[in-house]
């Protein structure tokens, strides 16, 4: 059951993420109006969560008090604010808007100055721990905005979703430190295959040579949940597109270039996501990475004992 106390939710973007995350913001008591436009998917979160579904953006945004959006990008989520029949359409003067989707920095201060021209508060919250962390409700959110009475509002509503909440800094600074983090976890994805792939050929088990980077200094949360849960296993199936975690650091190197900073491991990190997601065919797991690189040296990541 809703609590009326509650501001009332509008969700947009209901995909591998958005799903979940609506389900634990019902659960929690809040009164969810969705939207998605793949309208199939749209009702059967629906039906299955028990929230309403919207006719469109700016109806979404009519019926709600707070709007969050979980989009693929940034330039997507610029457009369902402002554009025709779009969120900021829809939402009240005083309103909030939440962007938790991974956009770039730089463009959601700039959207925040235009939202804040039609009376509405951007603030960034994006998230970190995969689909099962959103299943859970336990993502780590880094959240920026200029104004604290935003960031009052969201905090209830961001701890229904999350457990590790952190204020990094102004409007954009949640998603500068959102790119940051996944240029991180990109590097080492590729970092520990190409480790692997140089033990393997040398003669090692990459199931014993795992085992023995995880007992060490060498270790990573990648190499320990990635790499036994996705890779090794041969699942490849973590639930995150490899084209998203492209554009993530492609995100973190345009952030360099932003601040004038010459930056090369991240330019090599993006130039290398790049050429995975325009090389691999159809719409890959992040994880798959790796089969990219196994094809290049011609090595399979196969454990000698299953
Ligand atoms: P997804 O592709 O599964 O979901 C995105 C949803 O947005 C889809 O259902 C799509 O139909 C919908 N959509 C696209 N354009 C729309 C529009 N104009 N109006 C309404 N709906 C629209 O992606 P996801 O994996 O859920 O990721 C969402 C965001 O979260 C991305 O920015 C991603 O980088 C970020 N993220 C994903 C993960 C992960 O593990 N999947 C982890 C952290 C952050």
């Amino acid at each position: 059951m809703s609590d009326p106390a509650k501001p009332k939710l509008g969700f947009v973007g209901l995909g591998n993420m958005g799903g979940p995350m609506t389900r634990n913001l019902v659960t929690a008591g809040y009164e969810v109006t969705g939207f998605d436009i793949n309208r199939p998917l749209l009702l059967q979160r629906a039906q299955e969560i028990g929230f309403h579904a919207a006719e469109g953006l700016a109806d979404a945004a009519r019926r709600s008090d707070i709007v969050i959006t979980m989009l693929p990008n940034g330039k997507i989520v610029r457009e369902a604010a402002l554009g025709a029949n779009g969120i900021a359409d829809g939402l009240a003067k005083g309103s909030v808007l939440i962007d938790m989707s991974s956009s770039g920095a730089t463009g959601t201060a700039a959207l925040g100055k235009e939202l804040a021209k039609r009376g509405i508060t951007l603030v960034d919250a994006p998230v970190s721990g995969g689909v099962t962390g959103a299943v859970a409700g336990t993502l780590a959110i880094m959240i920026g905005a200029d104004d604290p009475a935003a960031i009052e509002r969201a905090m209830p509503i961001l701890s229904a979703m999350g457990k590790k909440l952190f204020v990094a800094g102004s409007l954009g600074a949640g998603h500068a430190a959102k790119s940051i983090n996944n240029y991180l976890g990109a590097t080492n994805l590729v970092a520990v295959a190409e480790g692997l792939i140089a033990g393997t050929k040398f003669g090692l088990d990459p199931a014993t040579l795992l085992a023995i980077i995880n007992a060490s200094t060498g270790a990573s949360g990648t190499s320990q949940g990635l790499y036994p849960n996705q890779v090794l296993n041969r699942k490849f199936g973590a639930g995150f597109a490899l084209a998203l975690m492209a554009k993530d650091v492609g995100l973190a190197a345009e952030l360099a270039q932003d601040i004038g900073m010459d930056a090369p491991q991240i330019a090599l990190t993006a130039k290398r996501w790049a050429r995975a997601r325009d090389a691999l065919p159809g719409n890959p797991d992040f994880t798959e990475i790796v089969k990219l690189l196994e094809a290049d040296y011609g090595v399979e990541l196969k454990p000698r004992k299953a």
